[in-house]
């Protein structure tokens, strides 16, 4: 079993941010999960040596009851799924093996509770009595190992597939109809200036989908600060959206874009440009602060419109902010992707970022540009690191004081490992 140590809680609760909550579920629900796969080890041990003998219980179940406080109803299912995850010890010593042995590595990792565990048990339950023991064990390692990721509807789908595959002749399944496909999306911007996304996907659609997003959406490696990467799977799929709207746009066959990246405008004033300070203007429908609007026009990423004093478009190097195909393709090649220290975004998943702006006059070549992917994109323009070029002409980047007092330079050593 893993070892787990109870989380501390945060001085004042109140205080905590989304994500330390978000966090704090997770950590407490991982410890009562390690907890229950322990507690149901000692039951199993109980079991096996026999209440009677131990406690001069009748059987396990009463005797937990009675510790626990529990009605003989409520302990007892708790015993019977300690049973069936851990191997017994009958009368005359021989080992009776456990039912459902991969379920409880997976739920002594604290992955999954006593719901998921019920449902796989279950599921088993269903296995047709002439099925082999190598089919029924792999059976039983396909469901933990899905547990592990899925929630219920994707486990009830799984038993229907498992058991059709060892039981084919079972229930012949009817020749299906064709399907039209059938596919909805629709978009609204809310008032608050957020906008919201909802749709049905049929089911072609829908595992597409999936799995375009979850490419993109797995956790950040833990860094070499140690830290982990503690979005929520909700906010990890809405940045893969955005990678993927990216890859879209950067498509050159993108429909009504002549080969540019940009579709949305953000306009701005100069001086907000240049300071980052005060609001832009996002293609006439919202609003962005200038920091973000900073960022975004850095590769382009939205087609900047860049007002003087007088709300009167200006001509900001217009024809040197667009990092070429030519150069795009020379940066992939000295960069392989995101430069920043221990990151392993492809350059497909990169913007060019101008490390001297090109609104304070930065050029749009080699020497002034490096690849980073969103997430360090954002970092560098909003954190305090900074990056510049080395006199070797590839990029360095020099951590904040509170990462490393004496802020000495790194670079990204992966890609050419
Ligand atoms: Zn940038
Ligand atoms: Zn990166």
């Amino acid at each position: 079993m893993s070892e787990t140590v109870l989380p501390e809680l945060p001085q004042e609760l109140w205080r905590a941010g989304k994500l330390e909550l978000a966090h704090g579920v997770q950590q407490f629900l991982q410890v009562m999960r390690v907890a229950s796969a322990g507690l149901g080890q000692f039951l199993a041990e109980v079991e096996s040596r026999g209440a009677k003998d131990l406690y001069g219980y009748g059987s396990t179940a009463a005797w937990f009851a009675d510790v626990a406080r529990l009605s003989r109803g409520e302990a007892g299912p708790i015993v019977k799924r300690a049973i069936a995850l851990n191997p017994t010890r009958a009368v005359d010593g021989s080992e009776v093996p456990a039912v459902a042995p991969a379920t409880a590595a997976v739920a002594a990792e604290g992955v999954i509770g006593e719901h998921r565990i019920e449902q796989i048990l279950e599921i088993l339950k269903k296995i047709p009595a002439d099925t082999s023991v190598e089919d029924r064990e792999s059976a039983e390692k396909i469901l933990a190992d899905l547990a592990r990721e899925a929630g219920p509807r994707q486990l009830a789908d799984a038993e229907a597939n498992l058991l059709a595959w060892l039981d084919p002749d079972g229930n012949e399944p009817k020749d299906p109809e064709p399907k039209q496909p059938r596919r909805e999306v629709t978009l609204e911007r809310r008032r608050d200036g957020f906008w919201k996304l909802t749709g049905l996907l049929d089911d072609e659609l829908g595992a597409r989908t999936a799995a375009a997003l979850e490419a993109y959406a797995k956790p950040r490696p833990v860094d070499e600060f140690g830290q982990a990467d503690l979005r929520m799977k909700c906010e990890r799929l809405g940045d893969a959206w955005a990678e993927l709207l990216d890859l879209a746009i950067a498509c050159p066959d993108q429909p009504g874009t002549s080969g540019y990246r940009t579709l949305v405008h953000v306009t701005i004033g100069l001086e907000e440009l240049k300071t980052g300070i005060g609001k832009a203007c996002l293609d006439f429908v919202g609003s962005m602060t200038a920091r973000e609007a900073r960022m975004a026009a850095c590769d382009c990423l939205m087609l900047p419109v860049v007002l003087n004093a007088a709300g009167e478009p200006l001509d900001v190097g217009r024809l040197r902010r667009f990092v070429t195909p030519g150069q795009r393709r020379a940066l992939n090649i000295r960069d392989h992707g995101c430069a920043f220290p221990g990151c392993h975004r492809r350059p497909k998943n990169c913007h060019a970022h101008h490390i001297h702006h090109w609104a304070d006059g930065g050029p749009t070549d080699l020497r002034n540009l490096v690849l980073l992917c969103g997430f360090h994109h954002r970092l560098i323009h909003h954190g305090d690191w900074q990056v510049h070029m080395a006199t070797d002409g590839l990029p360095e980047f020099i951590p904040p004081q509170y990462l490393d007092p004496l802020r000495r330079s790194r670079r990204n050593t992966l890609h050419r490992a």
